[in-house]
């Protein structure tokens, strides 16, 4: 059991003869202090809930190998794995281990209590399936550039389907094939790799496309090999740990036979699952920035004078380790190299968005509630944009600005699109 005495000991691990100390879902105090930061609880404020109530249903599963009720699963499924309860758990939990431990011996037992929504079952084999997903965006950019997507929005179809809110989640595909390398036409200072995983070459092309600008304009190459794949996070987050592992392995394959200065990715939550990897060197793409930025390379910033800024910081880099808080850090300090813009953290940024992976489309009754609280604090900022580093957050509250599905402006990007749009370079 839990110590209270090891409270006094700075480490983030508790020392014991046999090496760190890792407590255990039994290990949970009933302090209760994690309620407060737990998304679920603000949405629906009943015990059942809370992050020590999910604990409780977790130790059930891992430690006593008993199947909980059909409620306890049902509130353990509306965590939204934001892990903030970690942040302020004096036993140091580690809730999202834990969390993906239970979820993989339910799935195991039985799959049909995490994932009830069809679109995300077949949005998992999709993603492990290169061939048949590049099929399924065809189909899509088809549907959405033919009219029959206004058509079939007038109906009830969607609602009935019960797509409606998956639908909604779709920005614009694109299907630019991206080539499989962009060389730098300033003096080359390296040659990195980027991490495009499932979704962003199709659904945020506009980030892919600007991380690789303002790479090549600060001097390095850009290669994109074609054969890598997804993260693998929203297939652990799902307790579908083998099929993580596969996409992993593939990952490490096709990144580690390559010969480069660095890795990087522009998605935290894509961040979070690859960064043990690897041979080469793992970055987020704006602390990469931060760190090789030249001196001399100034920001022409006749589009965005005096606008303003607002920054969601994504769970997976706000809760998730100590080091993503300085990576978090990055964001603010890549924006401040953009004159007399007006940069501020948006209000209750410790409390997550909803967009969860798949949460968002599984879970719309806890998604769009902490979605429409987001939202207000933008508006009530005044902020011109919106940004954030990760792609679920994204298109999550992306969705919620459209009026008659027409994206206002596209009023939240990766900061990379903004800094691209100042450069002069190549
Ligand atoms: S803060 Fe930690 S120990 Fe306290 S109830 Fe929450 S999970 Fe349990
Ligand atoms: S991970 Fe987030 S939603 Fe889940 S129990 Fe912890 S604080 Fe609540």
């Amino acid at each position: 059991m839990f110590d209270w005495e090891d409270l006094n000991n700075d480490d983030t691990s508790f020392n014991t003869q046999s090496g760190p100390y890792i407590p255990e879902a039994s290990d949970c105090m009933r302090c209760g202090l994690c309620i407060s930061l737990c998304p679920t609880y603000k949405v629906s404020p009943i015990e059942a809930e809370t992050p020590r109530s999910r604990i409780r249903t977790i130790d059930k599963i891992i430690n006593e190998t008993a199947i909980p009720s059909a409620e306890e699963i049902l509130h353990l499924n509306n965590c939204t794995q934001c892990r903030a309860c970690e942040t302020i758990c004096p036993s140091q939990m580690a809730y999202g281990q834990l969390f993906d431990q239970a979820r993989e011996m339910l799935y195991s037992s039985e799959p049909s209590k995490l994932n009830s929504h069809f679109l995300a079952q077949l949005g998992f084999k999709l993603i492990e399936n290169k061939k048949l997903f590049s099929k399924a965006i065809k189909l899509i950019a088809a549907y959405q550039k033919s009219g029959l997507a206004s058509l079939v929005r007038k109906t009830a179809l969607l609602r009935l389907l019960k797509c409606d809110g998956a639908e909604a989640l779709l920005p614009e595909v694109s299907l630019e094939l991206l080539k499989e390398i962009y060389p730098t036409s300033q003096t080359l200072k390296g040659t990195v790799t980027l991490f495009t995983g499932c979704l962003s070459a199709a659904f945020d092309i506009k980030t892919v496309k600007a991380t690789i600008k303002v790479l090549n304009a600060i001097g390095y190459s850009v290669l994109i090999p074609h054969q890598q794949g997804c993260c693998g996070a929203l297939h652990q987050h799902q307790g579908q740990g083998k099929a993580a592992d596969v996409l992993a392995i593939n990952n490490m394959n096709v990144f580690n036979a390559l010969e480069v200065d660095a890795i990087i990715y522009t998605s935290s939550a894509c961040g979070l699952m690859l960064k043990e990897n690897f041979n080469a060197p793992l970055f987020d793409i704006t602390e990469f920035l931060c760190k090789h930025w030249p001196a001399e390379l100034k920001l022409n910033n006749s589009t965005l004078i005096d606008k303003s800024i607002a920054v969601h910081e994504p769970c997976s880099q706000r809760n998730v380790s100590k080091v993503s808080e300085k990576k978090h850090d990055a964001v603010y300090e890549l924006l401040a190299k953009i004159p007399s813009l007006n940069v501020q953290a948006l209000a209750d940024n410790q409390t997550c968005c909803g967009a969860g992976g798949v949460h968002c489309l599984t879970h719309p009754e806890i998604a769009e509630p902490l979605r429409t609280i987001k939202l207000k604090h933008f508006q009530e900022s005044e902020a011109d944009y919106l940004v954030t580093t990760n792609i679920g957050c994204s298109l999550h509250l992306n969705n919620g600005l459209y009026t008659d599905k027409a994206p206002t402006d596209n009023a939240v990007i990766h900061p990379v699109v903004l800094l691209a749009e100042l450069i002069n370079r190549d």
